[in-house]
């Protein structure tokens, strides 16, 4: 299950506006900075692919990457900027929850969650809403090479995934795989890609 091809399509600002040839997709979300980029470049095994969705004017929209000539990765804007005025987090929130909601190629959303801090807010909302709205969703979790010192009361990245589950659990009716990742090793990247390959294959 390997990426041998790779391919920037478009960026469209309305899920309408996506490509209609019916290839199965999975869309990447995640709090800005949570290493999104970083994941799908490794995904890929490029150093820069993914930067469209970080150029002015395309940070607003979704991104779309053909791999294999048979399947897309979906690259959609960061969410929780602080600097964001509420306007533009309320369109944020239309925008891409109406392309959950309505999107019928989408097999999975991947949600990227940072293993190195404990749970936030905006996270823990982020999920829900997809576990209340019954959207298939897979928890990845960014950044598990990063280790806290104890002594300065950080968490290892495991204990942050396992409360962060604890947390989410109620929304849903069974608890979401997840799989943990690193930009940095690699790690959890074969793993994304043979589980993308089982989902396309149900
Ligand atoms: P994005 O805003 O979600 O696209 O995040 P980026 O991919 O640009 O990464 C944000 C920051 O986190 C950058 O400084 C990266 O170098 C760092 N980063 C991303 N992934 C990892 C990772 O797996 N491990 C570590 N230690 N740092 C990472």
């Amino acid at each position: 299950a390997q990426v041998a091809e790779a391919e920037f399509v478009k960026s469209s600002v309305r899920t309408e506006d996506c490509p209609s040839d019916g290839l199965p997709e999975f869309a990447l979300v995640g709090r800005s900075n949570v290493g999104k980029s970083s994941l799908l470049n490794s995904l890929v095994r490029r150093r820069k692919l993914a930067l469209t969705s970080k150029k002015p004017g395309k940070t607003q929209c979704i991104n779309h990457f053909r791999i294999n000539d048979s399947w897309y990765l979906v690259d959609l804007p960061g969410y929780g900027y602080a600097v964001a005025p509420q306007e533009l987090r309320t369109d944020w929130g239309k925008f891409t929850k109406g392309y959950f909601l309505n999107r019928s190629t989408l097999v999975s959303v991947f949600l990227l969650i940072d293993a190195s801090i404990p749970a936030k807010k905006i996270d823990l909302e982020y999920a829900s809403w997809l576990g209340e709205n019954q959207i298939p969703m897979t928890l990845v979790f960014t950044k598990c090479d990063k280790r806290k010192k104890k002594k300065n009361g950080g968490k290892r990245p495991e204990e942050n995934v396992s409360d962060f589950q604890e947390l989410i659990r109620g929304f849903f009716q069974t608890a979401p795989p997840w799989i943990m990742t690193s930009s940095v090793t690699n790690q959890g990247r074969d793993e994304i890609l043979l589980h993308m390959a089982q989902l396309r294959n149900y």
